[in-house]
């Protein structure tokens, strides 16, 4: 037995699945998940001491490469004046300047620690200022891991085949089907609803982009029927754009969602949008929100230091260059194969389906057994790769065309290792 499957058999005596998260346990794919020592730049290195090329990133925060050096010094300077104060900072002052700066709605923002409390946090602020209960999200979206979202949504809750999550309370959350305006509309007819949240780019069920008209016909629902309109970009934030989603597809929400990259890969996420309606949050407004670490020092350093180097001249069309270099290079390789792509700048899908799929149903009718075998297929070719199909890729902006043409002949080679068992 390698070390990897090693520690992960010992780690399941104390921590349930062996794992702190559930994708992890490389569930849906084949063999046992890998254990990681290190990482630089895109490169993996694990227990064992095998090196991939990442195409995870920590699920999306790293895209300026694991261990930048100017990220790793920022961390290490605010250590040394102290881990947390649970009091505010000029810090956080700038920081939230540059948020507010970057991203075309967001005029107030409240940091906050996970991904899952900045949906949370959006959403009770949606119900608080509405006066409404409804919710309505799309199938296939996730938004966290707590109540009111786990309801038909991607990530890992698809992976495991569950319909949302014993446990939960969700009375008053809608689903619909995503790129789908007329069952949202059929739902805001007969319910009143607080808001719609929705991934701009959907990656939690692979990579799905809305089809055109679809963001600007939410947007025009919202207002019709007085529901605000959320993005989650947590996972498109400062990954499509600087301004995420929004700046690159043209359409205001009300209120955004910010998570992995706004933390440079430290526990730390943001919500926040129009003043009126964040001015409704505790201590100017009644709708609590709180938390211990929000805004913590070495999250804010980190953070902030990110933000500066994307906003290098040229850093996102170098990107979206690197992305569509790979594209290029996939697209034959997956044509030949009779399987389909979809690719929104730097967050890229191969579906084991012929036809591409426009929503999450489309994603379950997939081949997920090959994919599993073809996930192991690139780990034995030095490619870290998404555990699941309803996972969508991150490329890291470290790669090279060197990188890419690896990537493409061992992706090549794990199709073709993939089609039998
Ligand atoms: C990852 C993710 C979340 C949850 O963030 P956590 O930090 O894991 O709680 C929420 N929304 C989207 C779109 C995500 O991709």
């Amino acid at each position: 037995m390698n070390r990897s499957s090693q520690l992960f058999h010992d780690s399941q005596r104390v921590i349930p699945g062996g794992v702190n998260s559930p994708v992890r346990a490389f569930k849906a794919v084949v063999g046992d998940p890998v254990f990681v020592q290190s990482a630089e730049g895109h490169t993996l290195i694990d227990a064992d001491g095998n090196r991939y090329i990442d195409l995870i990133g920590s699920w999306g925060p790293m895209i300026v490469g694991h261990a930048h050096p100017e990220v790793v010094a920022v961390i290490q300077e605010a250590a040394t004046r102290g881990t947390s104060y649970g009091a505010p900072t000029e810090a956080e002052l700038l920081f939230a300047q540059d948020i507010v700066d970057a991203v075309p709605s967001v005029e107030q923002v409240r940091l906050c620690s996970s991904g899952t409390e900045a949906t949370m946090h959006a959403l009770r602020l949606a119900r608080g200022f509405t006066g409404r209960d409804a919710i309505l999200k799309l199938d296939g979206c996730y938004h966290g891991a707590h109540d009111s979202v786990l309801v038909a949504a991607g990530s890992g809750v698809a992976t495991f085949a569950q319909p949302g999550s014993p446990g939960i309370i969700a009375p008053a959350t809608l689903t619909a089907p995503y790129n789908d305006l007329a069952a949202v509309e059929r739902h805001l007819q007969a319910t009143p609803v607080a808001a719609i949240l929705v991934e701009p780019v959907a990656g939690n069920m692979g990579c799905i982009p809305p089809q055109p008209g679809y963001l600007e016909g939410l947007r025009a629902l919202c207002d019709r029927y007085g529901a605000l309109l959320i993005f989650d970009e947590v996972m498109t934030g400062f990954r499509l754009a600087y301004g995420g989603a929004q700046e690159r597809f043209g359409v205001r929400p009300d209120l955004t969602c910010l998570g992995k990259i706004v933390g440079g890969g430290l526990p730390l996420a943001a919500f926040g949008g129009r003043r009126e309606i964040m001015q409704r949050l505790s201590p100017v407004g009644p709708v609590y929100q709180a938390g211990t670490l929000s805004g913590n020092p070495l999250a804010v350093a980190a953070g902030r230091k990110t933000l500066e180097l994307l906003r290098a001249p040229g850093f996102y069309e170098r990107l979206e260059a690197l992305s569509a270099g790979l594209e290029a290079r996939l697209s034959p390789i997956v044509a030949k194969a009779g399987l389909s792509m979809h690719r929104v700048g730097s967050m890229i899908t191969i579906y084991f389906s012929p036809v591409a799929p426009w929503r999450f149903d489309e994603v379950a009718r997939c081949d997920l057994p090959r994919f599993g075998r073809f996930h192991r297929a690139c780990l034995d070719r030095g490619i870290y790769l998404p555990c699941s199909q309803y996972e969508a890729a991150f490329l890291p902006a470290t790669l090279t065309d060197h990188d890419l043409d690896t990537l493409a002949a061992g992706i090549a080679e794990a199709i073709d290792a993939s089609v039998s068992p």
